[in-house]
């Protein structure tokens, strides 16, 4: 069956999966990819390299039947491990619940599945080194440049999920005052490092391997992802100026000094860290925005709708959750497209805001409320509660629970943490206080204002 003509811009993440999920219905795709073959060129550069892979992002991959296999490719991280600069490490559950636990998945390696899956499809097309330059959304028409050749061809549907530098989307931007294309970007003032620990010379794990490690620092911070062949990928995130800024690490004596100061435990196990630090690029990070997110027959999807800052470990997760989204209007809408791509711009806009904002306000959380006594107070019981009572926090909501959509879990979450910081503030042990009485408050609150 040919249900239709489909480009997609962008083989990364969501683009491939939804490509996937597309050829099983029966349209025939043409998939282009700006960059070679990643299967057969190595183009990491030295960019988050490994991802937070969770609930969201493993339904989604259950929807084209690839969560068995990739549950071989990826690490259970069980907790945060917090470093502080002084005194013993301390390992914080995700959950309360055995089972909820989030994954370390290697970026290339998961694209390079979702490849090879697509390729099995006999109706996919794909088309590498080919860089997609405009849109033309009142006629369904892609320009794209392949090696010397530029071929415009029209579809019945265009999908953008070409990342956060979306050229799809600069077409709309282009046109912003005709189309009344709202876009909005916002930069953040710290950037990222990507620094790199080896494994052991057995090819273990130098540092705990199920954990994702966090070096807190109030202003900064680092983290740290396990990969399978027992490194870890480190990301230093840091403000671009300042007392503690990049701008000030201009000399091997002061990255030596600055390293040794706040990440003495992890800058022992990186032999080259100079070498690394000179060589892996330091990265901006951003928030973007927009909408509509579809004219026409033409749609934005993934980070190209709505890029967030990597806090939540939800940008992919996000994006391909987009795809689950479309594929329930897929079924609900029977292929009806301008009715499926109304009604998923429509549902989802309110949640990709919601994950944004979540994301950014997990920054400043995992960077100073972690060093925080109360904070931690609170994650003791919210923990206990979890374990033993039907609790579930706001990072439960929105990580563990892919049934519950993004601005949900914010609006509950939020209201939960309010009340139980109040609450831990008074308490003197939350390894003991009564649990029962807690969660009455807690329901208590809730009720009238979710
Ligand atoms: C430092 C960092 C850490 C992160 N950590 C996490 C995490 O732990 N968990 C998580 O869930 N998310 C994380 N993210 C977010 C995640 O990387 C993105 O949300 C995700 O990659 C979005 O997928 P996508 O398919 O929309 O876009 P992308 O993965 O960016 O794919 C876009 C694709 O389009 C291609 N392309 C671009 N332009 C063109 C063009 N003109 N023509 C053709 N092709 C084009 C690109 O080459 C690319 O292959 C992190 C992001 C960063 C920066």
């Amino acid at each position: 069956m040919n249900r239709g003509k489909i480009a997609i811009a962008g083989a990364g993440l969501c683009g491939t999966m939804m490509a996937t999920r597309l050829a099983e219905y029966g349209y025939q795709i043409d998939l282009y990819e700006r960059r070679p073959d990643l299967r057969k060129t190595d183009i990491s550069a030295g960019r988050s390299i490994n991802l937070a892979l969770s609930d969201r992002g493993l339904k989604a991959l259950g929807m084209i039947g690839l969560r068995e296999r990739i549950t071989t490719e990826i690490i259970p991280m069980h907790g945060r491990m917090i470093h502080p600069t002084g005194g013993e490490n301390t390992m914080y559950a995700y959950s309360g619940r055995a089972g909820e636990y989030i994954n370390s998945v290697s970026r290339g390696g998961l694209n390079m599945t979702l490849l090879d899956e697509a390729e099995k499809k006999e109706n996919i097309n794909l088309f590498f080194e080919a860089n997609v330059r405009f849109v033309d959304i009142t006629n369904t028409s892609l320009k794209v440049i392949i090696g010397d050749t530029e071929i415009t061809k029209e579809y019945d549907v265009i999908f953008g999920s070409d990342g956060a530098g979306s050229a799809v989307r600069r077409t709309l931007q282009a046109q912003s005052s005709k189309l009344r294309f709202d876009f909005q970007q916002k930069w953040l003032s710290t950037g990222y490092k990507e620094l790199h620990i080896p494994p052991t010379e057995n090819g273990g794990w130098k540092i705990e391997k199920h954990a994702l490690h966090i070096w807190p620092r109030k202003g900064h911070m680092m983290i740290a992802l396990p990969n399978l062949d027992g490194s870890f990928t480190l990301t230093m995130f840091t403000p671009f100026e300042g007392p503690v800024g990049m701008d000030r690490l201009v000399s091997d004596d002061l990255i030596t000094q600055f390293m040794e100061e706040n990440f003495s435990d992890a800058t022992i196990h990186i032999p080259d860290l100079l070498e690394q630090f000179h060589n892996n690029p330091t990265a901006s990070l951003g928030t973007i925005k927009c909408y509509p997110w579809k004219y026409n027959r033409t749609v934005l999807l993934g980070d190209s709708a709505h890029a967030i800052v990597p806090f939540y470990g939800q940008g992919m997760n996000c994006a391909l959750e987009d795809c689950v989204v479309l594929d329930t209007l897929i079924q609900k809408y029977d292929h009806d497209w301008d009715k499926i791509l109304s009604a998923y711009q429509e549902v989802r806009k309110v949640d990709a805001d919601a994950i944004a904002d979540l994301a950014e306000d997990n920054f400043y959380e995992m960077r100073d409320a972690t060093a925080d006594p109360v904070f931690n107070k609170k994650r003791i019981i919210e923990l206990r509660l979890e374990e033993n009572l039907e609790y579930y926090s706001k990072y439960s909501l929105v990580t563990f629970r892919a049934d519950i959509p993004y601005h949900r879990a914010m609006k509950q979450g939020r209201l939960q943490n309010k009340i139980l910081y109040d609450i831990a503030k008074k308490v003197e042990n939350p390894t003991t206080v009564a649990l029962e009485p807690i969660l009455e408050e807690v329901n208590a609150f809730l009720t009238n204002r979710m």
